[in-house]
This record gives C-alpha cells, structure tokens and sequence, in this order.
C-alpha cells in the first residue's frame, strides 16, 4: 500500500524542527523511518507533516568518556554498533544492536527512534532500562530529562507528548567487573525477539555479586526481573539452578500469551537465558 498523502520538511536546527512540529496537530518526526514509513504505509497512523531530523545541525554526534555513552538523535545503529569507544565503554549497545533487523535497517534506523518507537520486543528500550540512561527531550513544555524507567508506558507508547522531540540519550557505563550480556530467543536471526535479556552481571571471586536483569518481548514495556535478581545475589556455577529459574518464572507470570509463543514458554525461554547469562558473566570474569 502506499501512505495517505503528507507535507514534508527538513529542517537545520532544532528551534526549526520543534516549530514545525507545533505547526500542525498530527506532524510526526522522522528519523531512520524503518517503523514510521512501514506503518505510514499500511496506513496505521495518521501524519499530516513528516519533519525530518536527519540533517539538523549536532544531532548525529556519538561521544563517549568513561562515564558513558551519549547518542544524538539521528545517530543510526550502524554508526553506534561500529564505534568502539561506545562499544567498550557501554558493552550492552553493540550486543543490542547485532539482533537489531538487518544490516539495511540500521543503516538508517537511529537509537533514539528505537526507544521514541517503543517496541516491546526491541533490543534497545531494555538496554536504556537495564543501564538506567537518561533521555532528554525538548518540546513545547520546554527541555526535560527522562529516566528510562520512567519513558516507557506500554506498547508503542512512552512519556513523550505531541510536539516533543528526543535530542539525545545518555546511556550511563555499567558498575566496574560487570559483563553484559544481550541474549534472546528469535525464529530466524534478524526477526523481533520472542523473547530477550539484557543482563549486567557484577562478579566477584567465582559468584555473581549482583545484577541488573531486564526482559523484552514479555510485555508492554522492558520488564525489570526483579525476583531474579534478587535470587541471583551469590549465584556460582556449581550451584542448583532451580532457585534462579523458579524465580524468573514468578516475573513472567502475566508474560505475553499470543500465536508467537504461549505465556509458558517465554518465561522458560528467559529463565534459560537468564542462567546462560550468569554462566556466561562468571566464564569472563578473569576477563573483567
Ligand atoms: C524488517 C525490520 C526488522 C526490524 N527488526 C528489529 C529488531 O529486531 N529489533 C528492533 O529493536 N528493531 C527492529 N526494527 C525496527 C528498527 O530498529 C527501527 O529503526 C526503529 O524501531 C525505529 O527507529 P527509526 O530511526 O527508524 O525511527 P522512525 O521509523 O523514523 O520513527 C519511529 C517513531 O519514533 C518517532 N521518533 C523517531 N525519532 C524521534 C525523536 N528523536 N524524537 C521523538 N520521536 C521520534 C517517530 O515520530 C515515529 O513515531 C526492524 C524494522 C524492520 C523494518
């Protein structure tokens, strides 16, 4: 199909982009357009004027120190997925975006449309949570900061009200002797996730300190497991695995339920991924 007619701008500066996109009631930003055209298309949203970030003046900066990451809005996934700085500073972006579509739609999709777009089986949102980064926006209401758990609400929807534009995210760098792992269950490689983990495991003398422990694809938003984590405090390789499972198990009780997989078998699938991932984290622990 093809999408119902639109005006289009492309604006320099973001006075400019914030401007036009109070000009009129449904103006939506574009950014990569790898999910707004697709729905634009099938005629599942409505847009009257298209504003097109892509070349206003410093959005696509990616900097990095060594507290973090900070992406600019029309920074695309491939420009963060091949930034070392990035990658070894906050390990958790490239690990994301290696399930992220295809090469083609990160050439064009942006970080920050990934978390705008919400997607509850995207990669990126559950980064964003599991490494607690800060969104900023800028709007009508003027500038604000969101922390990620706070952005999102449910699926394809967050805190950001009409007119409002996401300028950059700052993705904070885990705890030192940290691993971060990005597992997920998928039909063929490249496919949304049925279901995934972000995990950031702190270790320390052969058991796993503490971790930070954030499920996609179980329900609207990115799903903090919060039993696990409190299981997994002390976890080595020699022990029982039925506590950390059983306890994965108690937060995806209200999992998705739906023709891609029943409720059960995205809690197993992330029970399995949450072990794989400690066993993983304390396997490099001499690496960290
Ligand atoms: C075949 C296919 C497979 C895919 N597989 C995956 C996958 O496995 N995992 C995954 O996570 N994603 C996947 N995607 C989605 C892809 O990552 C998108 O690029 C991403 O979700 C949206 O980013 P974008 O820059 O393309 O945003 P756009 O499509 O341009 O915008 C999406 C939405 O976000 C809003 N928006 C964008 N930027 C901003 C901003 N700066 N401020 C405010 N609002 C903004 C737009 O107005 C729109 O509502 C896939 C897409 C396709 C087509």
């Amino acid at each position: 199909m093809k999408p119902a007619p639109f005006e289009y701008c492309r604006p320099s500066t973001v006075d400019e982009a914030l401007e036009a996109l109070g000009s009129s009631e449904s103006s939506r930003v574009l950014a990569g357009g790898q999910s707004l055209i697709p729905a634009m298309n099938f005629r599942l949203t409505d847009v009257s004027l298209l504003v097109d970030i892509n070349r206003v003046e410093g959005l696509d900066a990616v900097t990095c120190d060594s507290g973090g990451v900070t992406v600019g809005a029309a920074a695309t996934q491939t420009r963060v997925l091949e930034d070392d700085g990035a990658a070894s500073v906050v390990p958790g972006l490239r690990a994301a975006l290696r399930h992220v579509g295809h090469l083609q739609i990160r050439d064009r999709g942006t970080v920050c449309g990934s978390l705008a777009h919400a997607d509850p089986a995207a990669e990126l949102p559950a980064v964003a949570v599991a490494t607690g980064a800060a969104i900023d926006v800028t709007g009508p209401a003027g500038e604000r900061r969101i922390d990620a758990a706070d952005f999102f609400h449910g699926p394809f929807w967050t805190a950001l009200e009409d007119g409002d534009l996401i300028t950059e995210v700052r993705f904070p760098a885990p705890p030192p002797r940290s691993v971060t792992i990005v597992d997920e269950i998928c039909r063929r490689a490249g496919d949304f996730a049925v279901a995934g983990l972000v995990a950031v495991i702190e270790v320390d003398a052969g058991a796993v300190r503490s971790a930070r422990l954030v499920g996609f694809g179980l329900g609207g938003v990115p799903t903090r497991l919060q039993a696990a984590e409190a299981a997994i405090g002390g976890w080595a390789a020699d022990h029982p695995v039925v506590t950390l499972t059983e306890a994965v198990m108690a937060d995806t009780t209200d999992a998705f339920d739906d023709i891609h997989a029943p409720n059960w078998y995205r809690g197993e699938a992330v029970a399995a991924l949450t072990v794989r991932a400690a066993l993983r984290a304390l396997a490099t622990e001499e690496e960290v």
